[in-house]
C-alpha cells in the first residue's frame, strides 16, 4: 500500500525563510500567523492528512461512490468519518472570515492544507475544495442575507457547496447554456435544466448541499452576457435557517470514471427547483469567475499533489528495488544487484520530480500570498500588483502544473517498471487521479488561451512587464553571487526567449489569431519553466546564504542548491525549443482540410 508523510520541513522553509510570513504581520489576518502558530498548522495539517485521509484513498478509489435507486449517494468507506474528523478539528475554517465562524489566517496557510488534503486523498478533498469555492462566491457577490444564511454554516463544514456550470452539449462554451431560471414573483426562480459532471453534486457527508447554479432568466441575451447565478439548496431552508423541504433538484447518475473514484461526480436534474438569484441579472458568470478563479489555483496544487505522493513512493521503491549494477560499478557489492536508485535514467525521472514538486510548492504559496495581498495590503498600488501578478500566474499554476504534475506521477509510474502498472502498489491510481486536473476547471488548452489572449494584454501589459521585472531584479541581484550566478544567467537567457515569445505574438498574432492559438500552449510552458526557475533562484539564495552561518540542518540547504542547479541545467533551456515551436506560427498546423486527417481508404 502507498505511503504519504507530508513534507513538512519543505512547506516550513517556504513560508518562513523563502515568503517569510511573520514579516507581514501588520496586515490584518496575519498578526494571528504568529511563527508557532504557523508550525502547528503545518505539523498539525500533515499529520492529520497522513493519518486520515491517506490511509483512506486506496480503498476510496476501489469502491466508488454508490447512487441508490431514491437518487441518494453514499460516500466509500470511512469518507464520512474521516469528514466529521475533518470538520471536528475545524479545518474547513482556517482561511475563512472570523464574521462567519472562520479563522481569518492567511490563505497562505489555507493553501497547506488544500495540498496536503489533496496529496494525501485528492478525491475526499474535492468536498470541502468545492465548499471552499462556493463561499467565496457567495461572500463576493451575495447579499447579506444569503451571507449570513449560508456561509457559516459552510464554513463549519456542516453544509457543502458545488459548482454547475456544465451541461450535455456546452463545457468551454458557456454561453450557450439552456438552464432556466424563471421569475416565481416572490423573488425567487424557478431553476430547469439538466447539469452535467458535478463534482460532489450529491453524498452523504452533509446534512444539506448548497448548489451555485449557472441559468439564464427569460429573455436574457443569448450568450455569456445572459447568464446568471443562483443558490440553489438541496433542502429549502425553514424560518429558523434550518434544512426543511427537500427542493427540486436531484441525481440521476453518477459517472463511471477513469479517476478520482471516491468524489461523486453527478448528473443533477433541475426540475422547477427554487433558486436564489446572487448579485446582479446577467452578471453570473463573472460571479461564478470568483469561484473558479479560486478552484483553479487549488486544480493547479492538485497536480503537483499527485505528483508529490507518487515521488514519494517511487523513492522508498527505487532504494528498495534491486536491479543491475552502478554503471561505475558495484554500490553494493555484497549484494546480487544494486538498487535501482543508482541508475542515472531512474535518477534522472526522480530529480525531475523533486525540482518540479518543490517548486510547484513555492509558486502556489507565493500565489496565496498574493491572494492575501489582494485583499489586505496597506496601499492600493501593492493590492492592484498583487492583483495583476495572481491573474496571470493563475493560468499557469493551472494549465503548466497540471500538465507537468500529470508528466511526472507517469515517469513515477515508470520507476515500479511493471509493478507500477499494476493496482497493488498504488502508482497507477495517482496517474489516474491527476489526469483530471488538466481537464476541469477549464481544460488547458482554453488555460493556455486566457493567458495569451486575454491575461498578456490585461492592463496594457501591466502585469507581464510586472512579472519581467519581478524577474530580472532578481536575476540582477543573484548574478553578484558566485553561487547563483550561472543559474542566474540560465534563467536570464529562460526570460528572454519568453520576453521573445512576447514580442513575437505582438508582432504576428493580430494579423493572423491562429498564431496565438497555435503557440498558446507552448507560451504557457514557456512561462511555467521560466516561473519555477525564479522560484528556485529565490530558494537557493536563502539556501546560500544560511550555508554561509553553517545551519543546523545543513544537508537540507545543500540539496536545494544541488536541486536549483539541477532545473537550472535540465528544465531551463526547454524554453528556446518552445520558443521556436510558438514562432512556427499555425501555417502547417491548420493547413490540411478535415478529410485529410480521414484514414478511411
Ligand atoms: C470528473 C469531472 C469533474 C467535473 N466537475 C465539474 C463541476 O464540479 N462543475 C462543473 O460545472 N463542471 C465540472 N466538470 C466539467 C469540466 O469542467 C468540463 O469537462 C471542462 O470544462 C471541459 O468541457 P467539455 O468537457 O464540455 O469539453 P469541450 O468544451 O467540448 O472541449 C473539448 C476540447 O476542446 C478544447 N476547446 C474547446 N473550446 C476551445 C477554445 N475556444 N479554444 C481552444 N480549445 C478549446 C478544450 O480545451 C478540450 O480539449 C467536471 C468534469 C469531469 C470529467
Amino acid at each position: 500500500m502507498p505511503t504519504y508523510t507530508a513534507p513538512t520541513r519543505d512547506t516550513r522553509f517556504i513560508v518562513n525563510e523563502v515568503l517569510d510570513l511573520a514579516s507581514y504581520g501588520n496586515l490584518p489576518g496575519f498578526e494571528n500567523a504568529t511563527p508557532d502558530m504557523i508550525d502547528t498548522v503545518i505539523n498539525e495539517a500533515g499529520k492529520f492528512c497522513a493519518e486520515v485521509l491517506a490511509p483512506i484513498n486506496q480503498a476510496g478509489d476501489e469502491h466508488g461512490c454508490t447512487r441508490h435507486e431514491d437518487g441518494s449517494v453514499t460516500t466509500p468507506p470511512g469518507f464520512k468519518e474521516a469528514y466529521q474528523a475533518y470538520v471536528e478539528s475545524g479545518w474547513g475554517t482556517l482561511a475563512q472570515p472570523e464574521e462567519f465562524g472562520g479563522q481569518g489566517l492567511p490563505h497562505v496557510l489555507g493553501f497547506v492544507l488544500e495540498e496536503y488534503t489533496g496529496t494525501a486523498n485528492q478525491a475526499f478533498a474535492m468536498y470541502p475544495g468545492l465548499t471552499a469555492g462556493a463561499i467565496s462566491a457567495i461572500l463576493a457577490k451575495g447579499s447579506d442575507e444569503q451571507k449570513a444564511m449560508y456561509v457559516p454554516k459552510m464554513i463549519s463544514g456542516e453544509w457543502s457547496g458545488t459548482m454547475n456550470l456544465t451541461e450535455p452539449h456546452c463545457g468551454t462554451d458557456l454561453g450557450m447554456i439552456r438552464t432556466k431560471a424563471v421569475p416565481n414573483g416572490d423573488g425567487t426562480y424557478a431553476i430547469t435544466g439538466t447539469k452535467i459532471f458535478i463534482s460532489a453534486g450529491e453524498h452523504d457527508l452533509t446534512s444539506n448541499i448548497i448548489h451555485l447554479v449557472l441559468a439564464k432568466t427569460p429573455g436574457a441575451p443569448d450568450s455569456t452576457k445572459g447568464i446568471s447565478l443562483f443558490i440553489v439548496p438541496k433542502f429549502i431552508l425553514d424560518e429558523n435557517g434550518e434544512p426543511a423541504q427537500r427542493n427540486g433538484v436531484s441525481c440521476g447518475s453518477i459517472e463511471k470514471k477513469m479517476g478520482i473514484h471516491g468524489n461523486a461526480t453527478c448528473l443533477l436534474n433541475y426540475d422547477g427547483a427554487t433558486g436564489y438569484m446572487v448579485g446582479e441579472e446577467n452578471k453570473g458568470l463573472a460571479a461564478m469567475f470568483i469561484m473558479m478563479n479560486a478552484a483553479r489555483l487549488g486544480v493547479g496544487i492538485q497536480g503537483y499533489a499527485q505528483a508529490e505522493v507518487a515521488y514519494q513512493n517511487a523513492v522508498t521503491y527505487a532504494l528498495d528495488r534491486r536491479q543491475g549494477r552502478a554503471l561505475t560499478g558495484p554500490a553494493d557489492p555484497a549484494a546480487k544487484a544494486d538498487p535501482i536508485f543508482v541508475h542515472p535514467d531512474v535518477r534522472r525521472m526522480l530529480m525531475d520530480a523533486k525540482v518540479f514538486t518543490e517548486a510547484m510548492r513555492a509558486l502556489c504559496l507565493w500565489g496565496a500570498l498574493q491572494v492575501d495581498l489582494t485583499h489586505k495590503a496597506q496601499t492600493a498600488e501593492e493590492r492592484e500588483m498583487a492583483d495583476l501578478l495572481i491573474g496571470l500566474m493563475t493560468p499557469v499554476i493551472k494549465g503548466y502544473g497540471t500538465d507537468k504534475g500529470y508528466d511526472i506521477a507517469n515517469n513515477m509510474q515508470q520507476v515500479y517498471g511493471g509493478h507500477g502498472y499494476v493496482k497493488e502498489w498504488g502508482m497507477e491510481q495517482f496517474v489516474r487521479d491527476s489526469r483530471i486536473a488538466m481537464i476541469y476547471e477549464g481544460a488547458n488548452g482554453v488555460q493556455a488561451m486566457d493567458l495569451c489572449g486575454r491575461k498578456l494584454a490585461a492592463g496594457g501589459g501591466k502585469a507581464i512587464q510586472a512579472f519581467f521585472a519581478m524577474i530580472d531584479e532578481e536575476i540582477a541581484s543573484a548574478k553578484q553571487d558566485e553561487t547563483l550566478k550561472p543559474m542566474a544567467e540560465r534563467l536570464e537567457k529562460a526570460l528572454g526567449e519568453q520576453k521573445a515569445a512576447t514580442m513575437w505574438f505582438m508582432q504576428n498574432a493580430m494579423a493572423n489569431p491562429n498564431h496565438l492559438g497555435a503557440g498558446a500552449h507552448h507560451y504557457m510552458h514557456i512561462m511555467g519553466i521560466v516561473t519555477l526557475g525564479f522560484f528556485w533562484l529565490k530558494m537557493a539564495k536563502v539556501a546560500a546564504a544560511k550555508l554561509a552561518g553553517e545551519p543546523e540542518d545543513k544537508a537540507f540547504y545543500e540539496a536545494k542548491l544541488v536541486s536549483a542547479n539541477y532545473y537550472a541545467e535540465r528544465f531551463l533551456p526547454d524554453a528556446g525549443a518552445l520558443r521556436r515551436k510558438l514562432e512556427a506560427g499555425s501555417e502547417y498546423m491548420m493547413k490540411l482540410p478535415a478529410e485529410a486527417f480521414a484514414t478511411a481508404a
